[in-house]
Parts: C-alpha cells; sequence; structure tokens
C-alpha cells in the first residue's frame, strides 16, 4: 500500500505544481486552524490525527478542485472534533469554506449505520441532500478514501462494513460520476478487506505479469516514444499502466478464469497534445504493429457513456507479444481520472448553478441506470429531477432524514414523521436552538419536535404556515369539530377542487 501520510510540506507543493497563483495563505491558515485542533489527538493507526486532513486535502488538490475545497478539506473535521465553532471559521475563511466544513460534518452526524437497508436509504438521501453543493461529495469521496487506506486501524467488524460500503455504494457512484482513480482505489482497498484470497491472488498474478514483461513494455514504451516523436506529434507522454485488481477479479470471473484472453493486463498509456494527434498516434502504431481484428475502439468519436474519450488498439508487437494501447489527449486523461471533478476545471468560468445542474443530470442517469440493477443498490431508488428540484432535507436527532418542499416548517416536519407528533406538537428544537414552530427550516437542519401527550389536537391557525398537502390536511381533520372547523372545509374543498383540475 502506498504511503499516505503526507505532509503539509508535500500539499502546499502539489498545490503550487497544479494550480495558478494559489492562495497559500489561505492553506497556511487554514493548515494552523486544523493542526491546533487535532493536536491531541491520534488516528486508531497511531498516527497524529493531522495527518488524516492533510491526506484528503492533497486528494482534494490532486483532483484539482479550487482551493477552498482544498482548504475545506484541511478543516473538515475540525468542528466534529474539536470546540471549533462555525462562527469561528466564517470570520477567518469566509462563508464558502465555512459551509463545504459544515455540510461534511452534518453528514457525519447524521448518516448512521443501523442494519444495510437502513444505511441504504439514509444513503441514498444523504446524495440527494448534498445534491445542493456537489464539491461536498468530493469532499465525502476524499475523505472515504483515506479512512479506507488506514482502516488497518480498526477493529475488524468496521473494516468489514466499512469496506463493503464502499464496494458497494461509494464506488459506483464514483464511476458513474466519472471518477475512474477514486472507483479504483475504492474498490481495491475495499477488496483486500471483504476477499483477502482473491485480492492476494490477483496481486500475485499481477508480480509475476509486471516481473514477466517489465523489460519487454519498457522497450514498447521507448519504441513508442521514438516513432512517434519522428512523426512530429509534440507534448507526448507514454507510460506504462497496469490493471486494477479487482477489476482483474471481475474480468477473470468473466472470463472463468482464463488469463490468456485478458489483453489489458498491463497496458501502453499515450497522451499526447490533441485529438488530431491521437488519431495520427494511431495510425503510426498500426503501420508499424498488426492490429488485432475487432480490438479497435474509438471512444473519441463515440463516447462511454459516462463521457471517457480515448482511442483504444491491441496490437501484435514485433516480438510477437499482445499490446493493449490507449490514446488521448491530456485534458481526455484528467477526464478519465476525475471525472466530473476535471470537467468544470476545464470550463473555468461556468457557474456553480451549472455545476449543480450537470449533477443534476448525473443523479437522473444514475438512477436510470440503477433501475435495471437486481442487487443491493436496487433499493437506492433515486428520485426524479424536477421531484427534488425543490426540496430541502431535513433530519430527525436519530439520523432519519424527511424530504420536504422548500418553505416547510416544523409544524409540515412532525406530521411527516407521524400524525401523533404533528397533533400533539408544542414546541421544536432547530439545530439544538428552541425556535417557532413557523419557523422555515433549511435543509440539513436537524430537527426535533417536543410533543405534550396531554394537548388535544392541532392549532387551526397552523394552517397559516403549514406547507405540505399532507400537514394540511391532518390540521383540517384535526380541527374540523372545533369553532373554526367551517373555514378548514373551505380551504379543503378548494384543495380538492385544485387536485381535480390537475388530474
Ligand atoms: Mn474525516
Amino acid at each position: 500500500m502506498p504511503d499516505v501520510s503526507h505532509t503539509f510540506d508535500q500539499l502546499e507543493t502539489l498545490v503550487q505544481k497544479h494550480y495558478t497563483n494559489p492562495d497559500l495563505d489561505l492553506l497556511r491558515r487554514a493548515f494552523a486552524v486544523a493542526q491546533e485542533a487535532h493536536k491531541d489527538e491520534v488516528r486508531l493507526t497511531g498516527e497524529p490525527f493531522i495527518s488524516h486532513p492533510i491526506a484528503v486535502a492533497y486528494t482534494l488538490a490532486e483532483m484539482g478542485l479550487h482551493i477552498n475545497v482544498v482548504a475545506a478539506g484541511l478543516l473538515h473535521d475540525v468542528i466534529e472534533d474539536s470546540a471549533v465553532e462555525l462562527d469561528v471559521l466564517k470570520e477567518e475563511f469566509g462563508d464558502d469554506i465555512a459551509s463545504l466544513v459544515d455540510s461534511v460534518t452534518k453528514l457525519k452526524r447524521t448518516v448512521k449505520y443501523r442494519g444495510t437497508e437502513r444505511y441504504a436509504e439514509n444513503l441514498r438521501k444523504m446524495f440527494l441532500a448534498m445534491a445542493s453543493d456537489v464539491r461536498v461529495v468530493f469532499m465525502k469521496f476524499a475523505d472515504r478514501l483515506h479512512n479506507l487506506q488506514t482502516l488497518y486501524g480498526q477493529p475488524k467488524h468496521k473494516q468489514e462494513r466499512i469496506a463493503r460500503e464502499s464496494l458497494e455504494i461509494y464506488a459506483p457512484i464514483a464511476g458513474r460520476l466519472g471518477m475512474s482513480e477514486i472507483k479504483g482505489e475504492l474498490e481495491d482497498y475495499s477488496f483486500a478487506y471483504l476477499k483477502p484470497k482473491d485480492y492476494e491472488r490477483m496481486k500475485s498474478i499481477m508480480d509475476i505479469k509486471v516481473r514477466e514483461k517489465g523489460a519487454y513494455v519498457s522497450r514498447v514504451i521507448g519504441e513508442t516514444e521514438h516513432m512517434l516523436a519522428e512523426a512530429g506529434i509534440k507534448n507526448l507522454q507514454v507510460h506504462g499502466r497496469v490493471k486494477r485488481l479487482f477489476s482483474l477479479y471481475k474480468k477473470m470471473k468473466k472470463h472463468e478464469g482464463d488469463l490468456s484472453k485478458i489483453y489489458d493486463l498491463i497496458a501502453v498509456r499515450v497522451i499526447v497534445g490533441s485529438v488530431e494527434d491521437c488519431y495520427t498516434a494511431l495510425g503510426v502504431l498500426h503501420q508499424k504493429w498488426r492490429p488485432a481484428p475487432g480490438r479497435i475502439k474509438d471512444y473519441i468519436a463515440q463516447p462511454k457513456p459516462n463521457g471517457y474519450q480515448s482511442l483504444h488498439t491491441t496490437v501484435f508487437t514485433s516480438e510477437g507479444e499482445i499490446v493493449e494501447f490507449q490514446i488521448r489527449t491530456q485534458e481526455m486523461h484528467d477526464l478519465a481520472e476525475y471525472g466530473v471533478a476535471a470537467h468544470w476545471r476545464y470550463k473555468e468560468g461556468s457557474s456553480q448553478a451549472a455545476h449543480n445542474m450537470r449533477w443534476m443530470e448525473e443523479l437522473a442517469q444514475i438512477q436510470r441506470e440503477l433501475a435495471g440493477k437486481k442487487n443491493f443498490l436496487e433499493q437506492l431508488e433515486f428520485m426524479k429531477i424536477d421531484v427534488f428540484k425543490d426540496r430541502i432535507f431535513i433530519f430527525t436527532p436519530q439520523g432519519d432524514v424527511i424530504d420536504l418542499p422548500e418553505g416547510a416548517t416544523p409544524v409540515d416536519f412532525a406530521y411527516a414523521i407521524h400524525s401523533e407528533v404533528g397533533n400533539k406538537c408544542i414546541a421544536v428544537r432547530i439545530n439544538d436552538v428552541m425556535r417557532n414552530l413557523d419557523t422555515v427550516l433549511a435543509s440539513g437542519d436537524i430537527v426535533e419536535i417536543v410533543t405534550d401527550k396531554n394537548r388535544k389536537g392541532p392549532n387551526p391557525d397552523w394552517l397559516k404556515f403549514a406547507h405540505t398537502r399532507h400537514a394540511r390536511k391532518k390540521i383540517r381533520d384535526g380541527t374540523r369539530n372545533t369553532l373554526k372547523g367551517w373555514f378548514a372545509g373551505v380551504l379543503r374543498g378548494r384543495d380538492q377542487g385544485k387536485k381535480t383540475q390537475t388530474r
């Protein structure tokens, strides 16, 4: 396993290399706050806690996300684990960073594991809640990835659960977002814990193949570099890439363990400056080495559904070996590794709203794909775009998520939980503060309804601010026999009229 304990210096170096005019002062200030907040904490692996937020920030910087997201990565655990207040973050780092940290913290507080099905439900809703700011998803992935990388510190039963969640829920979603680098990492780390024997078997197959073919592949790489440079291709990078272990495992299963049918154990990746150069490179390779029939794939002209683009070909080299080539531009490469995250880097200047639109489209697509699957993920039945566009997601203190329309109040929330909770409700705590029952709720609020079992029924005045059809109906039903009942009756009549019209 690679060394994951990046120091802050390494993060700075990466950011300097990767970003134009990065705000290093911002990063240093974020680091100072995180370091102070976590100074007495140690992870189960024995490392100082600060190694975790640094690793998370490092991944976010590798993905090329905005520097605010990287800073938020450094700070992502300070509210949870220490006494740093949200207001302090706002003052020090501004609303954007504070809200990123806040969103990630809320997710942790509210998503709790209570059996697989409940978890799936929670997670489904968590992703919907995150639809308001997709950057939080990337932070969540980066956080999960480092927790997987350091999973050996956890007790065995926790290892198994975290690995399973990652493999069955996080990895497919990362894949769908085109983040194949993150997906591959999540899969391989999980694989090692879930099927240790198969993992070791795949690892030894790869080790043997790399040893067998290593020298030979380097010769092919050298020859390729030479030929393409001769053909006038500039900005050229050629390197070998080894197939990931979980991906090899799946392919082995598909081919019933026949290794000879797997041609891309080691592939050669060619990265060039332009689309034209991709096709030129393909021509050059085919002139030199005979392509295997049926293995030329033009994913540039016809991208994969997740947006993946490259030219693939498998050739017989002079030494009679079979080698797969993948040819792409730098932009295609970044997109293949980091998906939508990279997409936004290349579409700089596009607004947060545009980003979120894209995210909505992705979610809708995930929903369509999952609809066809006959496994555990089947239960992750994503809601339709237009349904959650105007929705907010409210958390119970137990970690359940209730979705409500925008503008909903605690009374709507109470009735969404249970009629009796609505009928007996007398007060509300929102994020631990007592508030009025007509307070408009915001996505991510943690809401606790205070009930009085002696209360007779709802207050007809609630109709002035109750928002959902369900709550309004229950309030009217509960007050039908009161003095104001006739008024509620008029309202109900009007509502029913509307209903028939829209049908
Ligand atoms: Mn964390």
